[in-house]
Formats: structure tokens, sequence, C-alpha cells
């Protein structure tokens, strides 16, 4: 049976020749960087010298202002609570929109316990966050701004560079976690005013374990892992040598590629649209056009989402329901366990939240895999209509006229 694998926006599988550029760094060179009087460790810190120039490229960034970390949930973390903490001066407010991940909304948890005000933005029904109720929410007084720059969960990719000219002129620190477009849309720091990027290496086709946060010249970040030099003393402890060499390898990948994945994976996304806009009931979630290449998400009236995903991977077809962490996340109420943040917030009703698709398309996905989802999903959802007692109730009003 066909495998299809249309979850990259969870994770995505590592390049083959990011695996043979970060061998050598497994097997051969495990030198620790800061230990780097003899061969091994001038050899990591060499590796890892090139690899914050190769990620900066990424993004047009300089090469000392990338700060290698875990992943994008660090980094998200790191801008978060470092900026806040270096803001100073009764600077106790910090704005974000309503569709961030868990790892900046939580991150303003222990902000808000120690008595920080936090406006959550609103965004519409395509998830678009407005520019000018960005303007209207910055004061005298806000520590940091963070927006994404596109939504894993929707596609929605956001005004990153107008909001971050808004924040340059009331001189707001502006974060965006570009975890879900990064690789995948050019982002350049020369263009778009961002203060602070997160940067995930197995988003785009590197491997689980690194990330980066590129902080501008200037800005000022207060450190969250504690202990020696490394990473300009923003980020404690020996640096992962293998992870970040194979990052850099990903990003130079991207840098040269993302063009020709963008034209595959637009094409693809469009038939999927397309073909999926013959279902009835279907409703499509986020942008229709400011979206992420290959990103499909939509949801369906009488059909639960989990039990769609389910019959979809009986098919062999991967697919995700809302986030892969809203899936699991485990809430304060009842509400929480079942709904996600970003569903509601762009106004789909709480009751159908979990029935939300998310198909997320890689450049090794084919027209073929395309089609066969195209065949597969229709007829599970009817097969799951015929299961589902409101679309009797639904078929007998409209057999009654509506
Ligand atoms: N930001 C966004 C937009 C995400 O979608 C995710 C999850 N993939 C994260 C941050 C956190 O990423 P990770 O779990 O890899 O740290």
């Amino acid at each position: 049976m066909a495998k299809v694998f249309f979850d990259h926006i969870s994770t995505t599988p590592l390049d083959s020749r990011v695996f043979e550029a970060m061998k050598p760094y497994l097997l051969e060179w495990y030198g620790n960087p800061s230990s780097h009087i003899h061969d091994q460790g001038q050899a990591a810190l060499r590796a890892v010298d090139k690899a914050r120039s190769e990620v900066a490229a990424l993004i047009g960034a300089k090469p000392g202002e990338i700060v290698f970390t875990s992943g994008a949930t660090e980094s998200n973390n790191l801008a978060v609570l470092g900026t806040a903490e270096e803001a100073g001066n009764g600077k106790r407010h910090a704005v974000v929109s309503g569709i961030e991940h868990f790892s900046v909304m939580n991150a303003l948890i222990p902000l808000r316990n120690a008595g920080y005000e936090v406006t959550v933005l609103p965004v519409d029904r395509d998830g678009l966050v407005d520019p000018d109720a960005v303007r209207s929410a910055l004061r005298g007084d806000t520590a940091l701004l963070s927006v994404m720059h596109a939504n894993s969960e929707i596609g929605t990719i956001e005004p990153v560079a107008e909001i971050g000219r808004i924040a340059r002129e009331a001189g707001v620190p502006f974060h965006v976690d570009a975890t879900a477009s990064a690789g995948h849309i050019p982002l350049d720091v020369r263009e778009v005013p961002a203060d602070l990027v997160t940067l995930s290496s197995h988003n785009f086709y590197g491997p689980k374990g690194t990330g980066a946060l590129f902080v501008r010249e200037g800005t000022k970040v207060a450190p969250r892992v504690f202990g020696g030099f490394q990473e300009m003393g923003y980020r404690a402890g020996t640096e992962n040598v293998p992870g970040i060499v194979a990052m850099a390898a990903a990003a130079a990948i991207a840098s040269k590629e993302m063009g020709h994945w963008a034209d595959h994976l637009g094409r693809l996304g469009k038939m999927l649209w397309d073909g999926l806009s013959g279902i009835p009931l279907l409703h499509f979630t986020g942008h229709p056009t400011k979206r992420l290449p290959g990103h499909v998400s939509f949801w369906v009236e009488h059909a639960e989402g989990e039990s769609l995903l389910l019959f979809l991977n009986v098919k062999g077809i991967m697919a995700a329901s809302g986030s892969a962490c809203s899936s699991n996340l485990r809430g304060q109420d009842e509400e929480d366990l079942v709904a996600s943040p970003v569903l509601r917030a762009i106004g789909v009703p709480s009751d159908i939240c979990t029935g939300s698709i998310t198909f997320s398309l890689g450049k090794g996905n084919t027209e073929e895999e395309v089609r066969l989802a195209l065949d597969a999903l229709p007829r599970i959802v009817e097969r799951l209509r015929e299961m589902s007692p409101t679309y009797l109730d639904y078929q007998k009003r409209m057999s009654q006229g509506g």
C-alpha cells in the first residue's frame, strides 16, 4: 500500500544531502568547539562558524546575529522571556496575535504571573492580523510584539513587513516566529524589520533538535539557559555540532531550491484545493491566496476530523488535525480538550474545531499522491456522514425544503 505523507507542517523528512553533511560530525569530528586547543575542537569550532554564516544567509542576517538553540520552542521562549527581561524601565506589556504557537502563548504565563499585561490581537476569518490593530495596541510601556510569519494550522501568511515597520516606529522589539515558513518562502531581515526571528531545522528537511533565533544587532535579550559562554552568552551548553552543521546544510539547500519547491507545491496544492472543493459542505480555512505553498486546510460538516484522519491513515495517507500540538493539548477546561485556539480565533464554531484537517505537502510529494487523496477523501466523508445523526437531520431538513 502507498504511504503518502501529507503532514510536513509537523516535521519534514531529512534530506539525504543533509544527512551526508552531518555524518562526519557524528563519527569523525566529534570535538567540542569550546575545547579548541586541539584539531578536533578546532574542526568543530570551524564547522559551527561556517554553519552560522549559512543559516544567516537564509534570512539575509549577519552570522553574529544567529543564536543556535534546541529548536523552535526554545527560540520562542528565549525571544519572549529574554526580551521582556531586558526591556526594563517599567515596560510590562506584551502584544501577541491570537494564533501564536503554544511556545509563545505559554511563555506569557510567567510574565502574566509577574504582573505583565498581555494584549492578544484578534485575527480576521482568514487568520490575518490587522496592522492597524497592531498600531493601536502598541504603547509606551510595550516590551515586546510577537506575530508569526505563517500559521501551521491554517497556512495564512501574515503581513510581517508592514507590522515590523509599525513596531519599528513605536520602538518596540518585534519577534517573528518563522518556524512554519523558513526555508519555504523568502524572509529577508534586510527588508522585514524584525528584531528576533525563530527558525527550526526539522521544518525544512533538517534534523530535529536544532533551531536558531535571529537576534538583530543591538537587540537586548537576556539568556534563559545559564552556564558557559557558548552562543555569545545567549545560550549556554555544549553545541549540538552535528545538528548545527545539518541545519546549515538544510538552510543552504533551501536557499537555492525553495523557489523550485514552491512552484511544485503551489501546483500540487492547487490540484488538491480544486479537487476538494467538489465535496459538499467542506470549508477551507486560512487565506485563499496568502498561504504557504502546498498547505491545504479545511473542515467538513458532519464528519469528525479525527475519524477522517484515522480512515485516511488506513488508506496510507497521513495528515494532521489542527496542529500536532493541540491534538494532545491538556487544557484547563473541557473545551480546551477539544477546541483548537487557532480555529476558535478565526470563528469556527467550537464544537467542530476538532473537525479540521491540515494537508501539508512536501517537496517529495507527487501528483499521483494528490490523486490518491482526492480519490479516498470523498468516500471517507460519505461513509462517516452515513453514520452521523446530525447529517440525517440535515438531509431531512433539506428534503423538507431547507
Ligand atoms: N512555532 C510554530 C509556528 C510551530 O508550528 C511549532 C510546532 N511545529 C513550534 C513553534 C514549536 O516547534 P518545536 O516543537 O519543533 O519546538
